[in-house]
């Protein structure tokens, strides 16, 4: 028996909340890189798996977030509406997987406001998650969040189980100290490459060649999940994959019985990431983290 929550209303005994994410890239994340079309069908693949990964959540009962490129909502609207139908969160994740950094300021808004677009042409609605493709951001990345009024990001690291307010105007180059910028309202859920699948299972020269077996990658999502269990509490841990990465035969077992293993233990949930983020928000303002003891809040020298 587990604490697997059904209703969708805060379960206030949760010790430890899981978000499972997947991002739908299917063709876009090969789109610009690629004419040939065997790369094309890596992200092919995405359809097959979809369903696959959509029936794993079902039978675990679990909820979860898929960030989705607008040009994958275009090419697969019917997966991309069985996945808002089945209760799951929809995030944006660009137009066609740019990494966002690489454009300048008009560019990089445009593809923003393009992603908006698709999804909500085909799923009506405005996503309030974003997961920057490849994990690209700079300063205007940062001010296109806050002004299209995101509630949160899920692509920094300098948190593992526990959310943060990121910052702007940060300042650094490696002759003058940091400078820390202002912190704003906007949550950072956090994210990690070894809680990546992509990195532990896909061939992609240049990124990531390393092919590992599916029990090295569960040693590590499940050793990050059993500490946090027993050291976070109150908590949660993102992890982040790719149906056409993790929806092959193997890997897609070794999830399922990871979430049998993680739905096992007392006070564990699994949720969509909006609602820890919102949830979180709610318990903590900025006001209220500012003042709370969090190394990631910027403190001033005080000599003495
Ligand atoms: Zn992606």
């Amino acid at each position: 028996m587990n604490d697997i929550n059904l209703s969708g209303a805060p379960d206030t005994s949760a010790e430890l909340t899981v978000c499972l994410s997947f991002d739908f890239d299917a063709l876009s994340a090969w789109v610009a890189d690629s004419q040939n079309p065997a790369d094309i069908s890596r992200g092919e693949f995405a359809a097959v798996a979809v369903p696959r990964v959509l029936d794993l959540l079902d039978r675990h009962n679990t909820k979860s977030t898929f960030f989705i490129p607008g040009h994958t909502a275009l090419a697969y609207p019917n997966q991309v509406l069985d996945i808002q139908s089945r209760g799951h969160e929809i995030g944006h994740h660009g137009w066609a997987h740019e990494p966002a950094a690489d454009f300048d300021d008009d560019t990089q808004r445009e593809i923003f406001a393009k992603g908006f677009d698709a999804l909500e042409k085909v799923t009506g609605t405005r996503p309030v998650g974003y997961r920057s493709p490849g994990g690209s951001y700079n300063a205007t990345t940062i001010d296109i969040l806050k002004e299209s009024g995101f509630l949160y990001d899920s692509h920094f690291s300098a948190s593992d189980f526990h959310p943060y307010y990121l910052r702007e105007g940060d300042k650094w180059s490696a002759t003058d100290e940091y400078s820390f910028g202002t912190t704003i309202d906007l949550v950072e859920m956090p994210f990690a490459w070894h809680m990546d699948d992509y990195v532990h299972f896909e061939f992609y020269g240049g990124f990531s060649t390393t092919l590992n077996p599916p029990s090295t990658v569960r040693e590590v999502w499940q050793g990050e999940f059993d500490w946090a269990y027993r050291h976070e509490a109150g908590g949660v841990v993102v992890i982040c994959m790719h149906p056409e990465v993790i929806g092959r035969g193997s890997r897609l077992a070794m999830l399922d019985s990871l979430i049998s293993h993680m739905a096992a233990h007392p006070g564990v949930r699994f949720e969509r990431m909006r609602d820890y983020a919102e949830n979180w928000r709610k318990q903590n303002s900025v006001e209220t983290w500012l003042a709370s003891s969090s190394p990631l809040v910027p403190r001033p020298f005080t000599a003495g």
